[in-house]
Order: structure tokens, then C-alpha cells, then sequence
């Protein structure tokens, strides 16, 4: 039988490294591929880990918003494993809330990380996806958030049963370029984010998490109409607020809790059915 393999993208830090660790002391039955952007910063996360006695862990360079570099991972992966049995997206990014780029800059640059970055790794490795296999989407709570501060033709949009993934993409276009504009307001789209009182990133990041949700909906659905005697289940999840880098030292959550979601949901047993579509957050599915 082929060995099991596991992809954890953006894990030399943060939750994605935490995600590796808590797969490691999960008993996860394979290998885990810390994958990162950054070979030196992999590396020297990889050796720290090994010094740790975190012996089935391997490291492969991994930029997601680089198709060369997911389309050298998938042949990485077909030649060494033959197949794949977890991924979970993790990498992302978010603006400090005092950055002074323009608005439009950042929509632009953080969906091309998130959405799309998110899109293409998913492109790459879910056609290696063997039966039972589990892909964790890490999203965010503020996705719903941001849902719930859209009009209700965009939240009509993003609840159907039944959205395209190329209506999905052809909608996170449309933001990016009303964000550019300064219109994004009028068409529509949130312009706070956590009771802000003016545009922050929060707004953008939150709009790209909804794209991430929304595809995990989207890849579910499709998972189901085309590979229904596989038992694969994907979900998109929140790690909860956690303190890394990104989100800073007041988060309540330390990575390995942070870790506790994706870490279960990579771990449902074969055989399960549920969840599979689903946004969960403290291992519960939310509402959408
Ligand atoms: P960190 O900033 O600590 O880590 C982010 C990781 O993503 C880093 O390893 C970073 O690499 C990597 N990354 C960024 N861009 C790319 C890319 N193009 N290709 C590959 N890797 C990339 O953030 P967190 O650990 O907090 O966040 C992890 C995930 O959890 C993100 O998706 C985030 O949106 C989500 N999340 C976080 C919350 C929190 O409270 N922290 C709350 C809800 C969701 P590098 O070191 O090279 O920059």
C-alpha cells in the first residue's frame, strides 16, 4: 500500500506549524509535508522540528501564489506518494490595521494570496485526492462576518446552493476592482469590518475568507457529484483568534489550540460523512 502524505501550506510558523505538530501528535499514519515559500525559513523550521523528535516530517518549497512551484509539488507528490491523503491550505495573509496603502492595493494583493493563491494550490493537488482523503480550507469567522455586511444580492450570491466557481471567481474580480475604484460601497460590499467606523484591511481580508468559504462549498459540492464512493470530505474551518504574527499578542488563542479544528478535521476517521461543505469553527459547524 502507498504511504500516506499529508500538505500543510504556509507552515514554517503560526498556525500552519502548529497544524504539522498537532498532525505529529495526533498519530497521524504517513508524512507530513511542511511546505512553505521561503526554503531557508522551511529549513530551519524542518530542523527545529527533527531536534524536537518530529521524525515523519519532510519540507518541499511551496509559494501558492507561484503555479510553477504547486505544479513541481503535484509531480512531487505523484512521483514520491502517488497520491495525496490530506492537504490543508493555510497559508494567507492580512495587512496590519494601521497599513497606509491604498485600499484598492490591498484588496488587490491580499485576495491574489488567499482567494486565488488558495485556488491554484487547490487546482494543483486536488486531482491527486485518493479515497478518504481530507482538505482542510482554513478561512476565517470573519468571513461570515464580512458575509453578513454585504447587500443581500451579494449574500444571495454567496448562499446558493448552486454558485459556480467561475461566478465565484468573476465576484472576488468585481471586488478588487471596486475596491480600486472607491465604489465597492455602492456596489454592494462592506466598507467596516469589526464595528470599525471607516475602511480597514479587516474589510478586504474578510472579503477574501469569504471567497476561501464559499469555495470550499463550492469543491464540496463538486467532491460529492463526482467522487461520492470516495468518503473524501473538505470543509473550510476557523483556527479561532490566535497569536501569531499575523494576528499579534492579544489573540486568546495560542497556535496549538489554534491548531485543535483543522487538526480534527484532518483527522476524521475513514468512514465518516460529516462534516463535508462546512465552515467549522471550534470543531461545530457554523451556520452560512
Ligand atoms: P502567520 O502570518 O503567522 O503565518 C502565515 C503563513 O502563511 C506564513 O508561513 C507565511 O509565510 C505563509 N504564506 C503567506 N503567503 C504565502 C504564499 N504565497 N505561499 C506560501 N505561504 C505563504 O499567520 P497565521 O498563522 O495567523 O495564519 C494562518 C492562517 O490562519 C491564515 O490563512 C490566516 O488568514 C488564518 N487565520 C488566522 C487567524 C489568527 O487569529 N491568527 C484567525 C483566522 C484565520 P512567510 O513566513 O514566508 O510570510
Amino acid at each position: 500500500m502507498a504511504k500516506k502524505v499529508a500538505v500543510v501550506t504556509g507552515a514554517n510558523k503560526g498556525i500552519g506549524l502548529a497544524i504539522v505538530q498537532g498532525l505529529c501528535k495526533a498519530g497521524y499514519a504517513g508524512d507530513i509535508i511542511l511546505t512553505a515559500r521561503n526554503e531557508k525559513l522551511g529549513q530551519e523550521t524542518l530542523q527545529k522540528l527533527k531536534s524536537e523528535g518530529f521524525n515523519n516530517v519532510l519540507f518541499h518549497r511551496f509559494d501558492i501564489c507561484d503555479q510553477t512551484s504547486a505544479e513541481e509539488l503535484r509531480k512531487f507528490l505523484e512521483k514520491n506518494y502517488g497520491g495525496l491523503d490530506v492537504l490543508i491550505n493555510n497559508a494567507g495573509i492580512a495587512f496590519k490595521v494601521d497599513a497606509t496603502e491604498p485600499f484598492g492595493e490591498q484588496a488587490e494583493v491580499t485576495m491574489r494570496t488567499n482567494f486565488w493563491g488558495t485556488l491554484w494550490a487547490s487546482k494543483a493537488l486536488l486531482p491527486l485526492l485518493r479515497p478518504n482523503a481530507r482538505v482542510v480550507n482554513i478561512s476565517s469567522f470573519v468571513s461570515k462576518r464580512a458575509l453578513d455586511k454585504c447587500s443581500p444580492e451579494l449574500q444571495a450570491k454567496f448562499r446558493s446552493a448552486d454558485i459556480s466557481e467561475e461566478e465565484l471567481c468573476g465576484l472576488m474580480g468585481e471586488f478588487v476592482v471596486a475596491a480600486q475604484n472607491g465604489n465597492h460601497e455602492a456596489k454592494g460590499w462592506p466598507n467596516t469590518a469589526y464595528g470599525a467606523t471607516k475602511v480597514t484591511p479587516n474589510t478586504a481580508y474578510g472579503i477574501t475568507k469569504v471567497g476561501v468559504t464559499v469555495l470550499s462549498r463550492i469543491q464540496a459540492r463538486v467532491l460529492a457529484q463526482t467522487r461520492a464512493a470516495d468518503g473524501i470530505l473538505l470543509n473550510a474551518c476557523c483556527p479561532g483568534w490566535v497569536r501569531t504574527d499575523m494576528a499579534g499578542p492579544k489573540a486568546p488563542k495560542s497556535p496549538e489550540e489554534g491548531a485543535e479544528t483543522p487538526v480534527y478535521l484532518a483527522m476524521l476517521p475513514p468512514g465518516a460523512t460529516a462534516p463535508h461543505g462546512q465552515l467549522v469553527w471550534d470543531k461545530t459547524v457554523q451556520e452560512w
